[in-house]
């Protein structure tokens, strides 16, 4: 939960199954999903359950199991793509927007620049459920 007074977090509406969402993979600790406004085809974002806003506010006891949860999802991601980026943006000049921990998993496909300016379209019903379906356990 985020701060009380404060608007609510849409990832901790996610996890609550509040907002909707194309979630992958879940565990005690962590919950994935589809970015809604992907780079490529099948980047994913992975949070804890719990609201924290960066890494370093994380809870040592779910550090241990957070990190396993990215391992296993960079394993299915693995399925789309052997090269990927595993991204983690901490405050807002390094591009954070949503205050509640995510770590970005985004597949490349030799599509230029890994790190140039794209253009990002809303994730559409038919080409997330692929993904889904690509990323399903186990
Ligand atoms: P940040 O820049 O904070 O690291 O990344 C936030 C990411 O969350 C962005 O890539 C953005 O597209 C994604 N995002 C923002 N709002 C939502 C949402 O309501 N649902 C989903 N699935 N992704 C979101
Ligand atoms: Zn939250």
């Amino acid at each position: 939960m985020a701060a009380a007074g404060a608007p609510p977090c849409i990832f901790c509406e996610i996890v609550a199954r509040r907002s909707p969402a194309y979630i992958f993979y879940e565990d005690a600790t962590a919950l994935g999903f589809l970015d809604i406004f992907p780079f490529t085809r099948g980047h994913v974002l992975l949070v804890p359950k719990r609201h924290v806003d960066r890494l370093i506010e994380l809870p040592e006891a779910d550090q241990g199991p957070f990190l396993r949860a990215l391992a296993t999802v960079c394993r299915r991601v693995e399925r789309l793509s052997s090269h990927y980026n595993v991204a983690l943006n901490q405050g807002a000049l390094a591009g954070q927007i949503v205050f509640h921990l995510h770590f970005h998993i985004i597949p490349r496909y030799d599509e230029g620049n890994p790190f140039g300016v794209r253009s990002r379209e809303r994730l559409r019903d038919d080409a997330a459920a692929s993904v889904v379906a690509a990323l399903a356990p186990p």
